[in-house]
C-alpha cells in the first residue's frame, strides 16, 4: 500500500548559528527553536525576547511546527538520520526519493548537502547518502548492484551537465512515453565504490563553478541536482530476474531571497524571476502533493518540476529542508522562508 502523502513528503527547518560577523555586530538571534516539539518561534527585530507585547508593534511573534526543526547545536549527523537516511534505504528498495536544500543564500543549504568533505564530523548529506549506499551494497547477499551518477544544473530554466566537457552547452528535457521525462545526452557515470562518486561529485563541482566564471554567473542562483540511480537484481534460484530501480535526487536550490534588497536590472532581475517561479514552482507541486484533495500536480511549469516529476509523489519520498539565519537583519527572508515551508508541509 502506498504510504499516505503526509508521509512521503515531509518538510524540516534548519537553523545556523550566528556567524562571526553577525557576532562581532552585535546582531540579536531572533529564532527560538523547540527541538522535541518540532517547532519554530520567530520574533520581529528589535522586540522583546519572546515578546508578543505591546512593543512588538504591528509585527507579532510568529510561530510555526514542522516534521522536525534542528537548530544550531544540530550536528550533520543528526539532520542526516532525521532528513535522508529514510529516502536513502528506500532507494536502495528501488523507489525514487529526493532531498532539497531549501533557504536564503548563506543559510547553509550547501553545508547541509554537501558540508565539508574533507572533515568527517562535517560532511553533509551528500557524502553521507555515498558512504550509506556502499555499506549497504557491501553488506549485502544474493543482489547484484549498478550504481550510477549525474550532476546537473538549471540555471534560467537551462539545463547544463556538470559531467560535461563543454560546461556551456544546454540540455532538453525530453519525455518518452514509458520511461518518463529525461535530460537528453546527460551523462550518467557508474560507480563502483565512495571513491568512484566522490570524484564524480568533486569534478561536477569544479565544472559548476568553472562554467559560471565562464558565463559570468552567480551558482548561487542555480540549482543543482546530483543523482544516483540504484539498480538491484537479486541472484540465485530464488530470484525472478526483475530489476528494482532507485533514483535519489539531491537538491542544492538557489537562493530563495527576492531581489529588491540587492536592487538586481536588466539580465539578473530576468534571472531572479526565473528563480522565483521555479521556486514556487516546486512549493506548488509539494503543496499539491500534500493537500490530499488536489489532483492536479502542476509539475510541468518548470524544468526541476518537470524533471523530478517521478521523484515526487506516488511512492516516492520527499524531504525539505528549510534553512534559514538566526539574526535579527534577515528577520524578512526567514520569515519568507518559514512560510513557504509551511506551505510545502
Ligand atoms: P548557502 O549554500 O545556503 O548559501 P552555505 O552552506 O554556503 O550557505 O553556508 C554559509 C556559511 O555558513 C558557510 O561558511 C557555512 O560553513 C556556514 N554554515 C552554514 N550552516 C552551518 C551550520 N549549521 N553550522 C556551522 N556553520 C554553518
Ligand atoms: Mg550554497
Amino acid at each position: 500500500m502506498a504510504p499516505a502523502p503526509s508521509e512521503c513528503v515531509r518538510v524540516v527547518v534548519r537553523c545556523r548559528p550566528l556567524n562571526e560577523r553577525e557576532t562581532a555586530e552585535g546582531r540579536q538571534r531572533i529564532v527560538e527553536i523547540d527541538v522535541a516539539a518540532a517547532s519554530v518561534a520567530l520574533r520581529p527585530p528589535g522586540g522583546a525576547p519572546g515578546g508578543n507585547g505591546a512593543d512588538a508593534g504591528a509585527h507579532q511573534q510568529r510561530a510555526f511546527t514542522f516534521d522536525a526543526a534542528f537548530d544550531w547545536a544540530s550536528t550533520q549527523a543528526e539532520v542526516y538520520e532525521n532528513a535522508a537516511a529514510a529516502i536513502v534505504n528506500s532507494v536502495l528498495q528501488g523507489y525514487n526519493g529526493t532531498v532539497f536544500a531549501y533557504g536564503q543564500t548563506g543559510t547553509g543549504k550547501t553545508h547541509t548537502m554537501e558540508g565539508a568533505a574533507a572533515d568527517a564530523g562535517a560532511a553533509g548529506i551528500i557524502p553521507r547518502a555515498f558512504d550509506h549506499i556502499f555499506g549497504a551494497i557491501e553488506g549485502s547477499e544474493g543482489k547484484q548492484y549498478l550504481v550510477r551518477a549525474s550532476f546537473l544544473e538549471i540555471y534560467n530554466e537551462e539545463v547544463r551537465d556538470l559531467l560535461s566537457k563543454s560546461p556551456k552547452e544546454r540540455l532538453e528535457l525530453k519525455e518518452h512515453k514509458d520511461t518518463g521525462v529525461y535530460v537528453k545526452g546527460l551523462n550518467a557515470f557508474v560507480v563502483k565504490s565512495v571513491a568512484e562518486i566522490r570524484a564524480v561529485l568533486e569534478v561536477g563541482k569544479k565544472n559548476r563553478s568553472v562554467g559560471a566564471t565562464l558565463m559570468n554567473q552567480d551558482s548561487s542562483r542555480s540549482h543543482s541536482v546530483f543523482t544516483i540511480t540504484v539498480e538491484c537484481i537479486e541472484q540465485g534460484p530464488a530470484s525472478d530476474g526483475h530489476i528494482r530501480v532507485g533514483k535519489l535526487n539531491l537538491v542544492d536550490l538557489a537562493g530563495s531571497e527576492r531581489q529588491a534588497k540587492t536592487g538586481a536590472t536588466g539580465d539578473r532581475l530576468k534571472e531572479a524571476t526565473k528563480i522565483n517561479l521555479s521556486l514556487s514552482a516546486l512549493g506548488n507541486v509539494i503543496s499539491a502533493l500534500v493537500d490530499s484533495r488536489s489532483g492536479h500536480i502542476p509539475y510541468r511549469d518548470s524544468k526541476l518540476t518537470r524533471l523530478l516529476q517521478d521523484s515526487l509523489g506516488g511512492n516516492t519520498k520527499t524531504v525539505m529542508v528549510a534553512n534559514i539565519g538566526p539574526a535579527d537583519w534577515s528577520h524578512d527572508e526567514t520569515l519568507s522562508t518559514l512560510r513557504y515551508a509551511n506551505r510545502a508541509k
